[in-house]
C-alpha cells in the first residue's frame, strides 16, 4: 500500500492508544483501572445540553460559517474580555473543531517547510507531530536542571532565523506545572522583538489549584491584539468537561485568523453546529460549574500526591494545575513504555509513559478519574512494583499473579 514519506513518520498518539487497549480490555471483563486519560467524570452542564437539544429539535443543521457561528464567537468575546481584560472583534476570533484543530490549523497557516517550532519540555504529545505534519522541525528545549520549567535563557538559545513560534502551556500537559509569571513576561517581550508567534495553550487555565492562577501573556504587553504576537487556543473540552463536543477556539490577529479560516473551510468546512451550541450553551450559562470541577479535581490531586508520597522510590512534584502529575519511576525503570506496559499487563492499571512528552523514566498519571480509582490504582502499583508484596492478590474473583518487571 501507498502511504506518503511524511505520513508514515507520524506516531499515533500514546494516551489515545492506550485509552484503545485499556477500552478492549475492558470489554473484555478485565477490572481496568485508567489513570491515563485526561477527561473528568462529570456529565456536561444542563445549559450545553439544552442548548445542543434546542439546536437538534429545530432540524435546522446545515453548514455554517467557517469560523464559527457569530453567536458562539460573541461567547468567546465575553470569555476573552472577562478572563484576559482584552476586547477582541469577530474577526479575531476562530471557533475549531476542539482545541487541537485550532492548533494544527494555526500551525499550517505560519510554517513554511523547514521553519522551526519551539516546544518546551515535558510537552503535550501532539504538538512535535503536529509540527511535523505541516513540514516543520520541532524545536524542544529541555531544562537542564531536571525540573519541568526551562529557564528563560535556555529557551532564548534556542531561537533562530527558522523560528516561527514558541508554544507554551501552563499550567502544563503532562507535568501540572505553572509557568512564572516573569518567564511569561520575557517570552511575551523576545517574541515581539525578534517577530516570532507567542502561542498559548491555555486549555487549562482555570484548572488551577491553591490560589495560584497562570499569568496571561497579554499582560505583559501594551500592544493590542492586531500588533502582538500572541495567539490564545483554548476550548470547552477540560473547562466544563466536554471532550466528546470537540470545540475549541483561537484568538489572535484578524490577518492569521483569515487564513486560519480558509485552511479550516478547505478541510471541513466548519465545526458541527450541534456542538457549537452546546459550547455557546456552556459559555454562556451559571459558571459555578467550572468551580465545582476544579474543587473536585483539587481534591483528587491531593488524593493522589499523598498516595504517591507514601509510594518508595517514587519522587513526585506537586502539580498546581491541570488533572495530570508526572512522577519519576527511574527507582523502577528508565523505561517509560516498558513500565507502563508492565503495569496494564500485570496490574491492570492504565498509565501514561513519559517518553512521549519528553521525560524518559517518568509516567504521567491523571487524577480526572474517582478517589476510588486513584487510591486502587496507586495500590495495585505499589503491589506490582514491591519485591516484597505478596505474589499475588485477588480483584473480585480475578488474580493478578506478579512477577518482576
Ligand atoms: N492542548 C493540550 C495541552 C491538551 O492536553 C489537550 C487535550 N489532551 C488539547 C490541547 C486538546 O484539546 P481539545 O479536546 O479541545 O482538542
Amino acid at each position: 500500500m501507498s502511504i506518503s514519506q511524511l505520513a508514515r513518520t507520524i506516531k499515533e498518539s500514546p494516551t489515545l492508544a492506550l485509552n484503545e487497549a485499556a477500552r478492549i480490555l475492558r470489554e473484555r471483563g478485565e477490572p481496568i483501572i485508567h489513570l491515563g486519560i485526561g477527561e473528568p467524570k462529570n456529565k456536561v452542564p444542563i445549559t450545553a445540553i439544552l442548548s445542543s437539544a434546542a439546536k437538534l429539535k429545530n432540524g435546522d443543521i446545515k453548514y455554517a460559517p467557517s469560523d464559527g457561528l457569530p453567536s458562539l464567537k460573541k461567547a468567546v468575546i465575553r470569555y476573552t474580555e472577562e478572563n484576559y481584560g482584552r476586547l477582541v472583534a469577530p474577526e479575531n476570533v476562530i471557533i475549531s473543531s476542539g482545541d487541537k484543530q485550532a492548533l494544527y490549523n494555526l500551525l499550517f497557516a505560519i510554517t513554511d517547510p523547514q521553519d522551526e517550532i519551539i516546544l518546551l519540555a515535558p510537552y503535550w504529545v501532539s504538538y512535535p507531530e503536529m509540527v511535523r505534519m505541516v513540514y516543520g522541525i520541532p524545536v524542544v528545549v529541555t531544562p537542564e536542571d531536571g525540573s519541568f520549567i526551562p529557564r528563560f535563557e535556555e529557551i532564548e538559545r534556542a531561537v533562530s532565523s527558522y523560528t516561527k513560534a514558541i508554544i507554551v502551556n501552563s499550567p502544563n500537559n503532562p507535568s501540572g506545572a505553572i509557568y512564572p509569571s516573569e518567564l511569561i513576561g520575557q517570552l511575551v517581550e523576545l517574541c515581539e522583538s525578534r517577530g516570532i508567534y507567542l502561542i498559548m495553550d491555555d486549555i487549562y487555565h482555570k484548572l488551577v489549584f491553591d490560589g495560584h492562577h497562570a499569568p496571561s501573556a497579554y499582560q505583559f504587553t501594551t500592544r493590542d491584539v492586531e500588533e502582538s504576537h500572541i495567539v490564545l487556543v483554548n476550548g470547552v473540552s477540560k473547562l466544563y468537561g466536554m471532550t466528546g463536543f470537540r470545540i475549541g477556539w483561537a484568538v489572535g490577529p484578524r490577518r492569521l485568523i483569515e487564513v486560519m479560516t480558509a485552511i479550516q473551510a478547505q478541510t471541513t468546512s466548519c465545526p458541527a453546529v450541534v456542538s457549537q451550541a452546546a459550547a455557546e450553551g456552556a459559555l454562556t450559562g451559571v459558571q459555578s460549574f467550572v468551580e465545582d470541577l476544579r474543587l473536585t479535581i483539587q481534591n483528587n490531586r491531593d488524593v493522589m500526591i499523598s498516595e504517591l508520597q507514601s509510594f518508595s522510590g517514587v519522587r513526585v512534584e506537586k502539580p498546581l494545575g491541570t488533572f495530570y502529575c508526572l512522577p519519576d519511576f527511574r527507582a523502577y525503570s528508565s523505561n517509560s513504555v516498558e513500565l507502563a506496559t508492565f503495569l496494564l499487563n500485570k496490574a491492570l492499571v492504565v498509565t501514561v509513559p513519559g517518553a512521549p512528552f519528553g521525560m524518559e523514566g517518568y509516567l504521567r498519571l491523571s487524577f480526572s478519574g474517582s478517589i476510588k480509582e486513584i487510591t486502587e490504582g496507586i495500590d495495585r502499583m505499589k503491589w506490582a512494583l514491591d519485591p516484597n508484596s505478596p505474589n499475588e492478590i485477588y480483584i473480585g474473583d480475578r488474580k493478578l499473579v506478579r512477577d518482576w518487571l
